[in-house]
């Protein structure tokens, strides 16, 4: 087992205004080792994007609240002061968004473009080593080295959105948070891209978050997954043990809303119901009201996040009723 890059503890994320407090992100806790790919995976609006931005620290100051612990390489992401944070942030914690091909600027080349994102951090760098750097990534993400001196409107989508994650890994990052970072590209284009970041970790020891609502990224391009419910972590393990035989029931009504990863024919059930209202505190587990397994202990007391078959689950059909 590799060293620990991200040691997330009871992590909590709140968007307050004049009027509510959605609890967007509640007590997630779960650890990233060195060369781990952890999907983090959940239905719309269960709180992927506020935890990745959090961890970014991204979110506005002004209306959000983040508290416990996100240690990163031994600092914790949750205390440091935005001085140091723009010491790592974009270097060894780097991101690409959805809409990442969309950042370039439309009147430079990419070239300069790249010149000045790597100077940040290496305001020395000469023009020769930045192009040299480039170029290799270029080429893990299957681009010819004529991209450098191209501009933004000559490339496709899908060029444009490989350019991105080139561009992320460009400070050799301890860790890469891929945010439906391929949600918008056509099948082809994403398998692609998935086989070829696959590819790319291995070459340079990556450790990334791929968060995704779609199960087969995770399947292909992930060996971790932790599972996230209306912002609660429900089950984390390794993607092999998960995916075969999944424990949690809110891990299982997901993977029977997917079409079945092996090519099978299967009836898809989704899950009943809709997620909870984020601006409540509910005391007991929060799926409890889609939950065909509810018990009574499971409508006012929380269950602990416990080990179980090498898994962290957050379910009191665990651990005797915790
Ligand atoms: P999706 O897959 O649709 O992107 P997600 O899992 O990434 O969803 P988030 O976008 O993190 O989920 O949203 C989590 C919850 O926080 C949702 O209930 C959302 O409505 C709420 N939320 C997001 N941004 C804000 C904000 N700025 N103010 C208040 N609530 C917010
Ligand atoms: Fe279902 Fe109870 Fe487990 Fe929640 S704690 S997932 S309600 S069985």
């Amino acid at each position: 087992m590799g060293k620990t890059v991200l040691d997330l503890k009871n992590f909590n994320v709140t968007y307050v205004n004049k009027h509510q407090r959605v609890y967007a992100v509640k007590n997630a806790s779960f650890k990233i080792n060195k060369g781990d790919s952890l999907g983090l995976v959940g239905e719309s609006g269960s709180g992927k994007s506020t935890l990745a931005m959090a961890l970014l620290r991204l979110l506005p100051l002004k209306t959000t609240e983040i508290s416990g612990a996100a240690n990163f390489i031994g600092k914790d992401l949750v205390k440091l002061s935005e001085k140091e944070l723009r010491k790592i942030r974009w270097k060894e914690l780097s991101a690409v968004f959805q809409k990442s091909m969309n950042s370039f600027s439309p009147v430079h080349k990419i070239g300069t473009q790249v010149e000045d994102i790597y100077r940040v951090h290496e305001p020395g760098a000469k023009k020769k080593e930045i192009f040299e750097k480039f170029s290799y990534l270029l080429e893990l993400v299957k681009l010819s080295d004529r991209v450098y001196s191209s501009y933004p409107h000559e490339l496709s989508g899908g060029m444009l959105q490989r350019v991105s994650i080139a561009v992320s890994l460009i400070n050799d990052p301890e860790l890469l948070v891929m945010d439906e970072a391929t949600t918008a590209l056509d099948v082809v284009t994403q398998g692609e891209i998935l086989d070829e970041v696959v590819k790319m970790e291995k070459e340079l020891d990556m450790t990334r978050i791929m968060i995704t609502h779609d199960m087969s990224v995770v399947a292909t391009s992930c060996n971790k997954v932790a599972v996230i419910y209306a912002g609660e972590i429900m089950e984390v393990g390794l993607v092999k043990d998960v995916l075969k035989n999944p424990l949690h029931p809110y891990t299982k009504g997901l993977l029977n809303s997917f079409p079945s990863l092996k090519g099978e024919n299967k009836e898809l059930q989704g899950i009943s119901g809709f997620l909870p209202d984020l601006s409540q505190k509910y005391e007991g587990c929060i799926f409890s009201s889609r939950c065909d397994h509810v018990m009574d202990i499971c409508k006012n007391k929380k269950p602990k996040q416990l080990k179980e078959e090498g898994r962290l689950l957050n379910c009191h059909l665990y651990g005797g009723g915790n």
